[in-house]
Parts: C-alpha cells; sequence; structure tokens
C-alpha cells in the first residue's frame, strides 16, 4: 500500500481577489506542494476579522479569493480548499490553547509588538492571533506549514504550544516545520511596503492586460535615472525585483544591461515587464473568467472542502476533549450519577 502523504497546513486572509504578492509569496508554491502533500488550504476569515473590515463585503472577498486559488491552479482533487469559520473546531482548539501558552510568549511575538505599537488600543485578538494560527495548522496534524519569514517565529510558538499540551496531556500533537518559499518579500509598486490590498500598491493576478499596464506605467524606478541617458542601478529599482520573478533569463539580462548603461528607458523596461506578467498570467486570467460563469461550482469545493475538513477536526476535538475530560467525552462514573 502507498505510504500516506504527510499534511501540510497553509491559510490565506480573504482580502479580495489575489495579487501578484500573495501570487508569488504563497498561491505559486501551493500549486506545486500540493502534488507532495496532503494540503489543506484555508481561507482564514476569523483572522480577518482581527482587521478593521465590513461584514456585507466578506462573503465576496471569500468567494474573490477562492475563485483566484482555483485559476491559480489549486486542485479539489488534490487538496482541501475551505472557509475557517465553517469549522468551528478552529475556535474551540484556539481556547483550549490560550490554557497552555504563557502571556509573555504572546507578548514577545515581532507582529504583535508590530501591530500594537501602531494602534492606540490594541485588540486581545491581536494577541492571540498566534494561539488560532497554532489552532488552525495542529488541528490537521499538519507537518509542514509554508509560510512567509514574518511567520517563523509564529510556527515557532506553534511547536512550543503543542509540546505543551502533550506534556500536560499526552503526546498527540506533532511538532510542525515552517516551509519558507524562495520567494521572500514581494514590495509593492511604491517600491517601499510589502504589497498589500490594504495599501493599494498591488497588481490584481485577474487584472486585464490594459489595467496591468496603467499601474506599471507610473511605478517608482530608480530615482537616480532622472533623464534617459542617466545610469541607474537595477539592485534598487523594485521593478526589476518584479523582472526576477516573471521574465526569462534573457530580458532579465537586457534589463540589467540597458539600465546600468542607459540603453534602455524605463518606459521600454516596464513595457517589456509588463508584456511577461500579462504573459504569465493569462492562463490563470483566462480560467478565472470561465469560473465566474460557473460561481456555483466555486461555492461546491468550498463546500465539500469544509466537510473533509470537518470529518478531520471533529475527529481531533473529540481526542482532545477525551484527554482533557471535557462534558462531552467523559461520562460520569457511575457512582456520581445514583
Ligand atoms: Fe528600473 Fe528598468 Fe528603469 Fe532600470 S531601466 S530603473 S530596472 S525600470
Amino acid at each position: 500500500m502507498a505510504k500516506p502523504k504527510p499534511r501540510m497546513f497553509s491559510g490565506i486572509q480573504p482580502s479580495g481577489e489575489l495579487h501578484i504578492g500573495n501570487y508569488l509569496g504563497a498561491v505559486k508554491n501551493w500549486v506545486a506542494l500540493q502534488h507532495q502533500y496532503d494540503a489543506f488550504f484555508c481561507i482564514v476569515d476569523l483572522h480577518a476579522i482581527t482587521q478593521p473590515f465590513e461584514p456585507e463585503e466578506m462573503p465576496q472577498q471569500i468567494f474573490d479569493l477562492a475563485l483566484g486559488l482555483l485559476a491559480a491552479g489549486l486542485d479539489p482533487s488534490k487538496c482541501t480548499i475551505f472557509v475557517q469559520s465553517d469549522v468551528p473546531e478552529h475556535s474551540e482548539l484556539a481556547w483550549v490553547f490560550t490554557t497552555v501558552t504563557p502571556l509573555g510568549e504572546l507578548k514577545r511575538m515581532t507582529q504583535f509588538k508590530d501591530k500594537s505599537s501602531r494602534q492606540e488600543s490594541v485588540l486581545a485578538g491581536i494577541l492571540n492571533y498566534p494561539i488560532l494560527q497554532a489552532a488552525d495548522i495542529l488541528l490537521y496534524h499538519a507537518e509542514a506549514v509554508p509560510v512567509g519569514e514574518d511567520q517563523v517565529q509564529h510556527i515557532e510558538l506553534t511547536r512550543q504550544i503543542a509540546n505543551k499540551w502533550n506534556g500536560r496531556f499526552g503526546e498527540y500533537f506533532p511538532e510542525p516545520q515552517a516551509v519558507v518559499g524562495k520567494v521572500r518579500r514581494v514590495l509593492g509598486l511604491d517600491g517601499q511596503a510589502k504589497m498589500s490590498k490594504s495599501i493599494g500598491n498591488t497588481i490584481g493576478v485577474l487584472e486585464s492586460p490594459d489595467e496591468i499596464w496603467e499601474k506599471l506605467r507610473p511605478a517608482i524606478t530608480d530615482p537616480q535615472r532622472k533623464r534617459r541617458n542617466d545610469p541607474g542601478n537595477p539592485n534598487v529599482c523594485n521593478l526589476f525585483a518584479l523582472h526576477r520573478h516573471f521574465s526569462s533569463e534573457e530580458d532579465i539580462a537586457w534589463a540589467d544591461e540597458g539600465c546600468r548603461t542607459a540603453g534602455i528607458g524605463c518606459i521600454e523596461c516596464k513595457r517589456r515587464l509588463s508584456e511577461n506578467i500579462i504573459e504569465e498570467l493569462r492562463p490563470i486570467r483566462e480560467r478565472a473568467l470561465e469560473l465566474q460563469q460557473r460561481p456555483e461550482y466555486v461555492i461546491e469545493v468550498l463546500r465539500s472542502g469544509a466537510e473533509r475538513a470537518s470529518a478531520v477536526a471533529v475527529d481531533t476535538i473529540s481526542e482532545v476533549r477525551r484527554r482533557m475530560g471535557l462534558h462531552s467525552a467523559t461520562a460520569p462514573a457511575k457512582s456520581e450519577v445514583e
């Protein structure tokens, strides 16, 4: 009998349509990994509500993201795609883990320190975010977790939580490993901050060729290149970084040389980049247009994904309750009921 594939879990927040930042940083990698692992991909709406959000926009954002994931190449016959809040065991296990997680560990998380330093009033959800993340992963006994570099610390905390719980209630949860993709950080078109829809510095994976060009045309380049004849440094230009992701070796060398010697202008360089991005995204866009005609298929993928995820999650929670002596799994001793 074939050995079962190792389990993998990864989550993505429903911020609407995929953009090239989360495509390069996560989803492109997921499409490859779905063949190696028993992969669970989760649209993490419970994480998303730790930030300001509009309830009436959330269902569309979840749908758009699911459609984008399918268009990008996730195959529901190879992996499980579902929405976090459709499986309530995520929240229950998160609560259980709050009882073994020291407050100090949460407060030292870089992401918490970073977010809380920018807010006057910090919500408990932001502090507890990594506990819910640990629950997401351990609910499925995932051994591998593809993440960006900024999440590695949270996976270390997940291992500590698994370890503490196992120490108290018996060996049960694995200690998962972070799988950090080759693409570390994709900057937005402003060349300053990480590409993010909330900042408005993105290119959407499903945008039309004209829209892509209209966004790239005014994008920030090397500030030293004020005139066409000024030589530049491609290493300080974010558009050159995008060439590395989307262009052939030949085009990368052309942009590198042309920039340094002022042999090409920025507009030419951007035009070539835009053609290469459009070409890579073309099949995804075509598939998305096709899926937009079949919304019931997308909904069905999420429904059957939640069903499959629930089957695993319910087993995990039953065992957690049993080991912790919680009510539904534990009948009182006979003498107590007489
Ligand atoms: Fe950037 Fe290309 Fe302009 Fe150089 S030529 S500054 S790499 S856009």
